[in-house]
């Protein structure tokens, strides 16, 4: 999904004018702190504490305190963007207050991006079609 989220990403900042790096790094963070500590074999599953509601607002916090308001909205949204085309597969919301039981990946964090990046969904084309096409259409 990791084309996808940078489509959204993409489209994020086309649309609502945002600054690229909290976009572009809020919609890869979920991924890069789960599955990165997933292989580290510190986190059961590359779906865990970044892929929840409490990370998400905890980030978009701490962007705000250090990076301002506007970059905070880009993050929050990006990352919310993040969790919301990650719903495919279990995403834990609620995580840690409620109890999520996911299965153990065997592919290392490198097969994981590459095969992201090679094999995109459907949609995922669709959104990044719509991503590089979105500048000579306007807003
Ligand atoms: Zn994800």
């Amino acid at each position: 999904m990791l084309t996808g989220h940078i489509a959204v990403s993409a489209l994020l900042k086309h649309y609502l004018s945002g600054s690229g790096l909290p976009l572009y790094g809020a919609a890869i963070f979920p991924d890069l702190v789960d599955k990165g500590l997933s292989k580290a074999g510190i986190l059961p599953t590359g779906r865990d504490v970044g892929h929840s509601l409490l990370a998400a607002a905890l980030t978009t916090g701490c962007v705000g305190i250090f990076w301002g308001r506007r970059a905070a909205r880009d993050w929050g949204l990006s990352y919310l963007a993040h969790l919301i085309c990650d719903t495919g597969g279990s995403i834990p919301w609620f995580y840690p207050f409620r109890r999520y039981d996911f299965e153990p990946s065997d592919r290392s964090i490198s097969q994981l991006l590459f095969t992201a990046l090679i094999h995109p969904t459907l949609a995922e084309r669709l959104l990044l079609s719509w991503a590089l096409s979105a500048p000579l259409l306007g807003k």
